[in-house]
């Protein structure tokens, strides 16, 4: 991963917008969370120079655009967690109804 990317991330982890999966240590963008507070994190840093973002030169904007897309190419939740497998499967249950009700079922037209 490259640092800037790498800044971006530690930015969104630290104002909870995106989480770490304990058990997966996967990375995953929380989107119940607004992440307008990790943008002005970012703009904040910038402003004051912090050593922490000097590789971004007083530019905010390189900052919050590779935050946004860092945002963006983050899954919604962790891969590999029983949450987001449960939430897959009743997923496909209610396809396999809706087929179920199709083949059984033609509409009365
Ligand atoms: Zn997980």
């Amino acid at each position: 991963m490259e640092h800037k990317q790498a800044i971006a991330l530690e930015i969104a982890l630290q104002t909870h917008v995106m989480q770490m999966c304990p058990g997966h240590n996967e990375i995953f963008y929380d989107d119940a969370v607004d992440p307008s507070g990790a943008f002005a994190l970012a703009v904040e840093l910038v402003r004051q120079h912090k050593p922490y973002v000097q590789e971004f030169r007083d530019d905010a904007n390189a900052l919050t655009d590779l935050l946004s897309e860092t945002l963006s190419a983050a899954p919604r939740c962790c891969p590999h967690c029983p949450s987001g497998m449960a939430r897959k499967s009743e997923e496909s249950m209610a396809l396999r109804l809706i087929q179920a009700a199709g083949a059984g079922a033609p509409l009365a037209v």
